[in-house]
């Protein structure tokens, strides 16, 4: 009884930091799938903050229904073809996209009762391959061609969507809806999170650009500039030496990472590309050491993007001094890559294994 009552007065203590209280993201019920998309937590993590006398802040998109920041820009995409007429009760949603944002879009389609058709390059994982599949999605895996290529995985879903009636391809990499998402809903969050705006920069990869460009246009204008956004940038991508230099030139060669890394400036970069203070170039053998740290100091088990995005943000603060305040995204989970991100093979085959601290090579490793 007496254990039952002090629970219940520390349950309805207002905790400034610490365990998440009741106010954020969890408030009255929401409308279906897309109601629940969003309000994710902002994680601090505790060893990246006390090494490097920074707070380093991960915003857990993992969390998020279909378990990727990509919800936010299908539902965002959806709702432009629908408010634009180009898609009707019954209609089809067409899209190329690397997994995740086909996940989202086959989530969305679903609880909306629209069809769902999914050009991808086939260099992904089979663990994303599988769950479009169970979500209903026509999936087409077509061979990984460069955007110029008219049968990169872009141009067939564009030129499929018009083939058909009551048809849309959300166009993910040059439809602003895309970062219009992260204006509305990520940034705002992530102001809201930080007790309105306590905090000195933003860091993260892109693929189609959204999450970076959104996040950084609102923090900048609602901050007047004093909020810094930063890219982050895997191998083989040109925007590392366009930010830093301004000539889009590849830097390294491809990348364990998926769903990031790009070779050209999209409609959803390119009106804040300016915005950008800087960018930082990651190597593979920090994103996969950090995979492991993240999974056996923090506990959270997420994808190479976000663990990527995580070095990232900790060398940031190390840039910008103690006490630096820096956010980045978790931008999935890693289960969507087990089969890669902890196997022995895949990793000898890439040449990462050496990296990853002998400990954790021998708890994690399969
Ligand atoms: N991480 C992962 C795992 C992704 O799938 C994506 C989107 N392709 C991103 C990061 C980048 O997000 P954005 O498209 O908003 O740049």
């Amino acid at each position: 009884m007496r254990a039952a009552s002090s629970l219940l007065r520390t349950a309805l203590r207002p905790v400034s930091r610490g365990y998440a209280t009741s106010t954020l993201g969890f408030g009255r019920e929401v409308e279906g799938f897309v109601g629940a998309v969003g309000n994710t937590p902002l994680i601090r993590l505790n060893k990246l903050s006390e090494e490097t006398g920074c707070n380093i802040l991960a915003k857990a998109e993992f969390m998020s229904p279909g378990g990727s920041i990509k919800d936010r820009a299908a539902l965002y995409l959806v709702k432009d073809a629908e408010e634009k007429g180009q898609i009707r009760p019954g209609g089809t949603v067409v899209e190329g996209t690397a997994g995740n944002t086909g996940i989202g879009l086959a989530h969305v389609c679903r609880s909306k009762g629209y069809k769902c058709v999914i050009y991808m390059p086939d260099t992904q994982s089979q663990e994303k391959i599988d769950l479009l599949r169970m979500l209903g999605a026509d999936v087409r895996p077509v061979p990984a061609v460069a955007f110029d290529n008219p049968q990169n995985y872009n141009h067939q879903a564009a030129r499929y969507a018009a083939s058909l009636e009551n048809a849309v391809w959300t166009n993910q990499f040059d439809n602003q809806a895309n970062r219009n998402a992260h204006i509305l809903t990520t940034g705002p969050e992530i102001w809201e999170q930080t007790d309105g705006g306590k905090l000195d920069a933003f860091i993260c990869a892109t693929g189609t650009g959204g999450t970076l460009a959104g996040v950084t246009r609102y923090l900048t204008e609602k901050s007047d500039g004093r909020v810094q956004g930063w890219l982050a940038d895997p191998p083989g991508s040109v925007l590392f030496n366009l930010v830093e230099t301004g000539k889009a030139a590849r830097e390294g060669n491809g990348s364990i990472t998926e769903g990031i890394g790009q070779g050209r400036v999209t409609n959803n970069l390119a009106p804040d590309l300016s915005l950008l203070t800087g960018a930082l170039h990651v190597p593979d053998s920090k994103s996969i050491e950090m995979v492991y740290r993240l999974l056996d100091e923090e506990g959270l088990y997420v994808g190479a993007s976000s663990a990527l995005n995580v070095w990232a943000a900790a060398e940031l603060g190390r840039k910008l001094g103690k006490g630096k305040t820096i956010v980045t995204i978790l931008c999935d989970g890693a289960y969507r890559y087990q089969a890669r991100l902890f196997s022995r093979v895949w990793l000898e085959s890439k040449g990462l294994v050496q990296y990853i601290p002998e400990r954790l090579q021998k708890q994690y490793i399969v």
